[in-house]
């Protein structure tokens, strides 16, 4: 037996259970969990909100952000072996739809996810197909690997566009739109402008590499760009807030020609003025995970190459005080906080 979270009942919350160590099949890794991370994801589960209910069964143990060690190895699985330190995709693709196929597995149409549609790995172990696996560089520490995950959806969106001398636009600080913030800034871009309503998250952002930070509680986008001489608007917009006023703003102060990546998932279908996109011939890409398996090489490689990660890892805790990671994640007074399952 293990132990694991579990979203057991029907109702906010999470609860510690006793769980069978799960067995891998043919093509698949058990993975010792070394340490997890708690995502948005997860917090919609505790929170058990209308999303939530509708897609998460229970009860299940969730989680999709971790790191471990590879503990035993199905039969027709090649190019790992016990011991190997890994975190891995949490999406499951199905590998004969026409996008698995033409190997852009991140549009697959059969996703599962683990955690979501799957036993995840808020557990001692997880078993994994061996696939979905990402053997990890020496140099890349526990922490940094546990969350390669939501590194990987800000990776995906921020690299979707050229970056290089551009004044980039980020709505929405929380922890995907701090590390962004960190890509557009160790690959070369100019201004860096994120927003948000919560000064902390700001401040994070700032440590990971925004050139301006602005509370739209209190500033408006438009002084902003005048006060940094920009006279057109923003090259590239990076939404990840899911917040309807925050895209509609960012509409309002792209340049002409100007390009989105859109990663941030509104509550309900969102009214925009179509006459920005259209008259201004913005470009606008939906984001979906991270590019299997690019987005992890590149992850690797940003890391190895000295952006780094650590300031947007505001907390730890053993297992068993798992409690007071999910209340700090729910008080906004956090970035990723880390949960770890070692002895
Ligand atoms: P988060 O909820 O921690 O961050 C969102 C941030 O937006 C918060 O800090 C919040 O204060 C801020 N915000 C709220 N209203 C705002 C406004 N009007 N203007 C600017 N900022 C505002 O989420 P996260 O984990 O960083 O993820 C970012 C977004 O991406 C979320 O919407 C999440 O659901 C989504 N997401 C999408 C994918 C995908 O594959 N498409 C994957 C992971 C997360
Ligand atoms: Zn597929």
């Amino acid at each position: 037996m293990m132990k694991a979270l579990s979203k057991l009942h029907n109702k906010k919350g999470i609860w510690q259970v006793e769980a069978p160590i799960p067995t891998p099949g043919h093509n698949d890794l058990l993975i010792k969990i070394k340490k997890t991370a708690i995502c948005g994801t997860d917090m919609h589960i505790y929170n058990w909100d209308e999303w939530a209910q509708r897609t998460i069964p229970t009860p299940m143990i969730v989680g999709h952000e971790f790191v471990g060690v590879v503990e035993a190895i199905g039969e027709e699985v090649r190019g790992f072996k016990i011991g190997d330190r890994v975190s891995g995709e949490g999406h499951l693709t199905c590998g004969h739809c026409r996008n698995c196929r033409a190997g852009r597995l991140h549009l697959c149409r059969n996703t599962k996810g683990v955690g979501v549609n799957i036993q995840g790995c808020f557990a001692q172990y997880l078993c994994l197909p061996a696939f979905n696996a990402f053997k990890l560089p020496a140099s890349i520490t526990d922490s940094q690997a546990a969350i390669f995950d939501p590194f990987g959806n800000a990776v995906h969106t921020a690299l979707s566009f050229d970056l290089v001398g551009e004044d980039v636009l980020i709505t929405g600080a929380g922890p995907i739109g701090a590390m962004a913030a960190s890509v557009a800034s160790h690959v070369g871009a100019r201004h860096i402008v994120i927003t948000d309503i919560n000064d902390h998250r700001l401040e994070l952002a700032s440590k990971m590499g925004a050139t301006r930070t602005v509370n739209v509680a209190e500033e408006s986008l438009e002084d902003v760009m005048k006060s940094l001489n920009m006279c057109e608007g923003f090259d590239v917009g990076l939404e990840m807030s899911g917040a309807p006023s925050a895209f509609k703003a960012m509409l309002k102060n792209m340049n002409n020609g100007g390009k989105i990546a859109m990663l941030g998932i509104p509550p309900n279908e969102m009214a925009i003025s179509w006459d920005e996109v259209i008259f201004k011939g913005l470009i606008i890409k939906g984001i979906y995970g991270r590019e299997m398996f690019e987005t992890w090489y590149k992850m690797a490689n940003l890391i190895q190459s000295g952006l780094d990660l650590n300031p947007i890892i505001t907390h730890e805790f053993k297992i068993d005080d798992f409690q007071k990671g999910f209340d700090i994640m729910n008080s906004g007074l956090s970035g990723k906080v880390i949960l770890d399952w070692q002895d």
